[in-house]
């Protein structure tokens, strides 16, 4: 007889090792089968490491701005090896508190890889374990242009591997982890490029937001290659990298060419059809709003269900599924609206709810009215730098409830999530107007907006 749980988790991210913990913490009997290292994305090549990279970039960009306080700092050299190697460490420490996490919650570890055998069964390394429930939050991996030579080139992950600081990198792509990993490289030292295929790099975001983006990295001298189209990466005598461009340009020089083009979900080879679990033609699972696949039994949490790639969302989606079928809480379900949204740029973007256009596309014109500041935050206060910080709320209807807010500039990382907090329970302008200003901070501009 082989082995049976209530719950088998496949993929150690932030949705499997979230739903597991919750599921073993009301004493359901768990099972998780993780091929790589415990943490999934978000710790070992995404949200954690980035992280630490942008805390970096963020120190060489107030080291270049001491001297507007007086200081007399020397040119200041990175060691990268260093930061990598101190990097790799704190990431190696996280791993070990996930497998202690998982050895004290009682939940059995499996290595190796899974798949489906049917609706009830997984194998992994050739062992068949059965199961009540069954969650697959197997996550992404980076996507690859499919032109020859892309070979040539890294993603994301590559870049977490890079022993050495390139002196000059195209990063390719529009999305969120190619205008941080354009930042972090730019702010460290590295001339960069970000190469995108239509006008403008983050086209969903407001504009506000977006327009104040591009001016910054205008500004700090972040070339931004437009309407380019890769054909080809071909690495010339010199041993640098050069891009053939769809319109005939070429454009080289690189000694990284850096894809960030999107993720491609890791739903191949896992035994879907041999469960009958429907998959979508770009990869994602359907679920309901439970989580449940077609396949009673089956669920699947985190980036796989094709929205919302966030860590915290598919921690959120985890812990609530485990509550519900574990916990007694029967409606418990993660309501997907107003999840708020930190860009790590330089200065970060945070966003949360309608932008907008989509605001006057769903309630109409006539319903909408936004209200945006353009300041520079004190912290540019004595330099010849004058940043400036944007910032919009979109509100509906006549008592004017805030559906967006949409931040750029300094501190808008951290102070995001209380606000989200507010645009969820309803908050109005009005309730943002009474509200007293603290003084004097970035943050005060929300509550004063004429
Ligand atoms: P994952 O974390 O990808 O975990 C899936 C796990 O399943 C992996 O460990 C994988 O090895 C395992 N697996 C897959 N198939 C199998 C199999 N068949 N058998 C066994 N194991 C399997 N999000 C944020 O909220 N904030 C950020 O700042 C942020 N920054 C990011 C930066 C980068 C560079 C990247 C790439 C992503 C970033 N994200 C960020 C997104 C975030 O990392 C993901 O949304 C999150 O990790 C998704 O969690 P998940 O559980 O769905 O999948
Ligand atoms: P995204 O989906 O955010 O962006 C990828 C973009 O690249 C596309 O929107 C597209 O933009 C462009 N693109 C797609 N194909 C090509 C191509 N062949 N050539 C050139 N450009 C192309 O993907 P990411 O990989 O950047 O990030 C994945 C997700 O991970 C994000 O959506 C986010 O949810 C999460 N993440 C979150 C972070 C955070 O919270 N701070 C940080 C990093 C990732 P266009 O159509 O405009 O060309």
């Amino acid at each position: 007889m082989e082995p049976h749980y209530d719950l088998l988790v496949i993929g150690g991210g932030s949705g499997g090792m979230a739903t597991a913990r919750r599921a073993a913490s009301y004493g359901a009997k768990v099972a998780l089968v993780e091929r790589s290292r415990l943490g999934g994305t978000c710790v070992n090549v995404g949200c954690v490491p980035k992280k630490v990279m942008w805390s970096a970039a963020h120190t060489a960009d107030a080291l270049h701005r001491a001297a507007d306080y007086g200081f007399r700092v020397g040119p200041a050299t990175l060691d990268w090896a260093e930061l990598k190697r101190r990097r790799d460490a704190y990431i190696r420490r996280l791993n070990g508190i996930y497998e202690r996490n998982i050895d004290k919650s009682g939940i059995t570890l499996l290595t190796g890889e899974a798949r489906l055998a049917d609706a009830r069964t997984v194998e992994v390394n050739g062992e068949r374990y059965t199961a009540s429930h069954i969650l697959l939050a197997t996550g992404g991996r980076p996507s690859r242009p499919d032109i020859p030579g892309q070979e040539l080139g890294i993603d994301s992950d590559g870049f977490f591997e890079l022993a050495q600081q390139p002196r000059r990198v195209a990063v390719v792509g529009a999305g969120y982890i190619a205008v941080e990993l354009a930042g972090v490289l730019h702010h460290l030292g590295t001339q960069t490029d970000l190469v995108v295929r239509r006008e403008a790099a983050l086209r969903s975001f407001d504009p506000l937001v977006r327009d104040s983006l591009l001016e910054a990295m205008d500004q700090d001298g972040i070339t931004l290659q437009t309407h380019s189209v890769p054909k080809a990466l071909e690495r010339a005598d010199d041993g640098t990298l050069t891009l053939a461009l769809e319109d005939g340009r070429h454009i080289g020089g690189y000694d990284q060419v850096i894809w960030a083009i999107g993720r491609d979900l890791c739903t191949d080879g896992l035994g879907l059809e041999a469960a009958g679990v429907a998959r979508n033609a770009d990869g994602s699972i359907p679920v309901n709003a439970y989580q449940e696949t077609n396949v009673q039994g089956v669920y699947a949490v985190g980036d796989i269900i094709g929205h919302h790639p966030l860590t915290p969302v598919a921690i959120a989606a985890g812990r609530r599924l485990a509550d519900r079928l574990f916990g007694g809480q029967a409606d418990r379900h993660l309501d997907y609206r107003y999840v708020p949204t930190v860009v790590f740029t330089h200065p970060p973007i945070g966003t949360v709810g309608l932008t907008e256009p989509e605001a006057r596309a769903e309630y109409g014109d006539d319903e909408v009215e936004v209200f945006t500041t353009r300041f520079v935050a004190m912290d540019y206060a004595l330099g010849e730098d004058k940043r400036r910080s944007a910032m919009k709320l979109v509100t509906v209807g006549d008592n004017r409830r805030v559906v967006g807010a949409h931040l750029f500039g300094v501190g808008s990382d951290e102070m995001l999530q209380g606000f989200a907090v507010a645009i969820r329970m309803g908050a109005t302008k009005q309730d943002l107007d009474d509200t007293v200003a603290i003084h004097p901070t970035a943050a005060e501009e929300l509550v004063t907006l004429p």
